[in-house]
């Protein structure tokens, strides 16, 4: 079986590909002059699947306790919980699959054609040591966190989200230019008025506490109007913000994206988490209603934290974190946690001509 590069979604698989150094025709997707995988030449793919596959237990081995609406086929997980396919179909995943773990298949064959479950995920010992959240919920950790122990809480595995967050590390080089929108008057403010408030002025936003100051910058122009919520006919301040030196952020818009593949990644544990890792996901990138209380910024607020408390020799490692927009869907957020390490160099006024308004009836 030939397949490409275009076939997949996944930071380790397409790299291997290209590295194989084949152009030619895929036969699942028909691309052409692509970098191609020839299941009958190549084997470099081999034990990255195996090793994947072989975190599922056959059905018939589960325990009677398992819940059945957790049991399905390999070529349906993969095609609904993991991001390493590129618009493929179940059969399509199972072609794929079952050529790259071809030897496997031959002696395994209840993996691929059988229903599967991950046992751990029910294994009370395995969830204590390898998850991310000791309440086993999302809602839980945000509970504990609202009405039990705000500082100190017990219910996050903090070693585990720090080995998370490595896998997700994003840099910047100096330079690099972002925006920040402020509401104004049509004359404008000025570049010193488009930084972040002082802490006695900071209000809680969903990277900083009240009181604790943070520089909220956008990738583009257009993601800045959608953030500052804009209305038709106002003026909007737009500061063009320089990066000052190299760094590096945590990129938690891909945090229910990472590889199962990396090398270093223990998969069971990273299977077992998958769900918190989309609720963290979620949760950096859900819209706030202005009737929201500031309660609900408190478990983004913990993350944030913490990855700003990292430090290797006396020196922050995370310049920040970067979310997607809620406002505008292809756009993304950084919040700097100093804001020294950015520059205003420019600022511009622009007008709303008019805004559309998308709407559901309730
Ligand atoms: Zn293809």
């Amino acid at each position: 079986m030939i397949f490409c590069e275009k076939c997949f979604l996944d930071s380790e698989i397409i790299p291997i590909i290209h590295e194989c150094g084949e152009i030619g025709e895929c036969q699942i997707c028909h691309s052409k002059n692509v970098y191609i995988y020839n299941t009958d030449k190549h084997d470099e793919l081999t034990n990255l699947f195996e090793e994947l596959i072989s975190i599922f237990t056959p059905a018939i081995l589960l325990p009677d306790t398992f819940p059945k609406s957790e049991i399905r086929m390999i070529k349906s997980e993969l095609f609904s919980n993991w991001n390493i396919f590129n618009r493929r179909t179940e059969s399509e995943i199972y072609g794929i699959v079952t050529k790259v773990c071809k030897e496997r298949y031959e002696y395994s064959p209840e993996l691929f054609d059988s229903p599967i479950g991950l046992k751990e995920l029910y294994e009370t010992d395995y969830i204590e040591e390898h998850s991310l959240l000791t309440t086993k919920t999302w809602e839980g950790f945000v509970e504990s966190l609202k009405s039990k122990n705000r500082f100190h809480t017990h219910y996050i595995n903090l070693q585990l989200l720090d080995k998370f967050c490595s896998y997700i590390r994003k840099p910047y080089k100096k330079g690099t230019l972002f925006y920040r929108g402020r509401i104004s008057t049509e004359s404008g403010y000025s570049k010193d008025d488009m930084g972040a408030p002082p802490n006695d002025r900071a209000s809680e936003g969903r990277a900083n506490a009240k009181g604790i100051s943070c520089l909220y910058l956008a990738d583009s122009i257009e993601t800045t109007l959608h953030e500052v919520r804009a209305g038709a006919f106002d003026y909007v301040t737009i500061g063009t913000f320089e990066l000052l030196e190299d760094v590096i952020v945590v990129d938690l818009k891909r945090i229910n994206l990472i590889s199962p593949f990396i090398f270093e990644l223990d998969c069971r544990e990273h299977a077992i988490n998958k769900e918190h890792l989309n609720k963290i996901n979620n949760e950096m990138g859900k819209a706030l209603r202005r009737s929201d209380s500031p309660l609900d910024y408190v478990a983004t607020q913990y993350i944030s934290d913490f990855i700003k408390s990292r430090e290797r020799d006396n020196k922050a490692v995370y310049a920040g974190v970067e979310y997607k927009s809620v406002m505008n869907e292809t756009g993304y957020n950084i919040a700097i946690f100093d804001e020294s390490l950015f520059k205003c160099t420019d600022v511009e006024v622009y007008a709303i001509k008019n805004i559309t308004y998308n709407k559901q009836k309730i």
